[in-house]
């Protein structure tokens, strides 16, 4: 009974066969040795969508393959079959209502006893999955990548917004910065005018076709103080700045010290916003918000930090009741003048201001009313000769006007006239009528009369003084003092 009980069952000749061909999860197809199909199995017909006669006497690439398949694999496949060789291989197919799907495939030549070619048995399993699972893992692979290069590139270009010295040059760092970091986009920066009404284009990337003025209400970003993202949303309004609405933009505040200095506009007028596109696009917008965050947030700690640098060298060399360039820039620039008038051969002068009897307006009026006259004064001469010279505060109510490429004469001229306008002008102090002011000047010109920075200053001086002998309100030429006297001095 037990020896009967362990026998296996050997059922009839083909019984395996036939079990295997009809139960088989993988497809089977056999085709001649012409590569035309004589027999598939039940797998093959309920993965495929055909019939066996529809598929009988047709080579299976024809019906199989569609757009998607790679030609590299097609091209693969027959060179094996043409070379008798087996291949195992991954090929897209299309069942019959044109649906694709990933196949691993196994072909395999059957040779009879006398070693003639007589089929190519192929089987095939549906990998659709594990390759969806693939490309979706690579994606987010591919998109990670993207990231890391994309915060590498932050970090290079952030750090060349915060070597900038001067917004000139931060400026141009924004331009190649956001051409480089979202190449898809063009761009503007706003700054607020001094008048704090408009923000004026100070850059612009890409083939930006943009206003070069924005009116802070014309803006939800600036409106709502807060970064703007348009046209991914089911309702949404454009900004009044934008020129049309087909497209999707960002407006991003800067804000530096707490305060919004300025409008970081980035539009993409490229993209293909066709409706199957869409939802790829929002994706993508979605990305790019993100970037344009932080390259917002970037360009704010370098504009404030840019300001605070600038703020701190202007604190040096710039007088802060007059807001006129100081004494120690005077010197520095002199320098520089002196340099290049040696090189052209071209004359500078110096013209030396002093407000005359500028005491009496401190002891009558009080020092506040003498603060009025020292700011009235400096506006005058820089109004009047600010075109043509630097004008400086050298110290208490002394004044310097720098003029390069100018000859004497024309410098003489030019003094006479703050002069004049000074000594006609009216100006009043907590309601009381002021005398009038009234300067001295002397004029020296390089190189006639000083061949140094500290000569010409000197002779400049000697010029003022002589003009404060000869009793007040008046320009002296330095060629005008009697020759001992400057001679001296010399
Ligand atoms: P002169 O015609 O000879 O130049 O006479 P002056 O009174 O203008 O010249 P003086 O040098 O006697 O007086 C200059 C005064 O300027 C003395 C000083 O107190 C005052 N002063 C210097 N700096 C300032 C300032 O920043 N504000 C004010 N209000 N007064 C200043
Ligand atoms: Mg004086
Ligand atoms: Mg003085």
């Amino acid at each position: 009974m037990e020896n009967v009980r362990a026998m296996p069952k050997i059922s009839e000749p083909d019984f395996y066969e036939r079990m295997v061909a009809r139960h088989s999860g993988d497809s089977i197809v056999v085709t001649g040795p012409d590569g035309l199909t004589e027999w598939v199995n039940d797998a093959f017909i309920r993965m495929s969508g055909y019939e066996m006669d529809e598929l009988i006497g047709v080579k299976p690439g024809v019906l199989l393959q569609g757009p998607e398949t790679d030609p590299a694999t097609v091209r693969a496949i027959s060179e094996a079959l043409h070379d008798r060789r087996p291949i195992r291989t991954e090929i897209l197919n299309y069942d019959k209502s044109r649906r694709s799907y990933w196949l691993e495939i196994l072909i395999t030549p059957i040779f009879d006893e006398d070693g003639r070619h007589t089929h190519f048995m192929s089987i095939e399993r549906d990998i659709t999955e594990r390759k969806n699972l693939e490309a979706a893992s690579n994606a987010v692979l591919t998109r990670e990548k993207h990231r890391e290069a994309e915060r590498v590139l932050v970090g290079q270009i952030s750090e060349w917004l915060y070597s900038a010295k001067s917004l000139d040059e931060l400026l141009k760092v924004v331009q190649r910065g956001m051409e480089t970091l979202i190449p898809e986009a063009e761009g503007a920066l706003y700054i607020y005018a001094s008048s704090r009404d408009t923000l004026d284009e100070v850059a612009t990337w890409g083939d930006a076709d943009v206003p070069n003025r924005v009116k802070p209400d014309q803006c939800w970003a600036l409106r709502r103080g807060r970064a703007y993202s348009f046209g991914t949303r089911p309702i949404e309004f454009t900004c009044e700045h934008i020129p049309t609405e087909d497209y999707p933009y960002f407006c991003l505040p800067i804000v530096a010290h707490g305060e919004t200095i300025g409008l970081l506009h980035i539009k993409f007028t490229s993209l293909d916003m066709t409706a199957d596109r869409r939802a790829k696009i929002e994706t993508f917008i979605h990305q790019r918000w993100q970037l344009a965050l932080l390259c917002a947030e970037q360009i704010s700690l370098a504009v404030a930090n840019v300001q605070l640098r600038q703020e701190l060298i202007d604190q040096s060399v710039r007088d802060p009741l007059t807001g006129l360039w100081n004494r120690r820039w005077l010197v520095d620039t002199m320098y520089k003048v002196q340099n290049r008038a040696r090189q052209s051969g071209l004359p500078y002068s110096l013209i030396s201001l002093d407000v005359d009897r500028f005491k009496q307006f401190n002891d009558h009026y009080g020092h506040d009313a003498g603060d009025t006259v020292l700011r009235e004064t400096a506006k005058v001469i820089e109004d009047i000769a600010g075109a043509r010279g630097h004008v400086c505060r050298i110290g208490g109510e002394e004044f310097v006007v720098l003029c390069p490429d100018i000859d004497h004469d024309p410098a003489c001229l030019l003094a006479d006239e703050v002069r004049a306008n000074l000594a006609t002008r009216e100006v009043t102090y907590a309601g009381d009528r002021l005398p009038a002011i009234t300067v001295s000047c002397g004029v020296a010109t390089y190189p006639d009369d000083g061949a140094t920075v500290v000569d010409l200053m000197r002779v400049a001086d000697l010029a003022l003084y002589a003009a404060k002998g000869s009793g007040r309100d008046c320009v002296l030429s330095c060629r005008e003092i009697p020759p001992p006297k400057r001679g001296k001095a010399s």
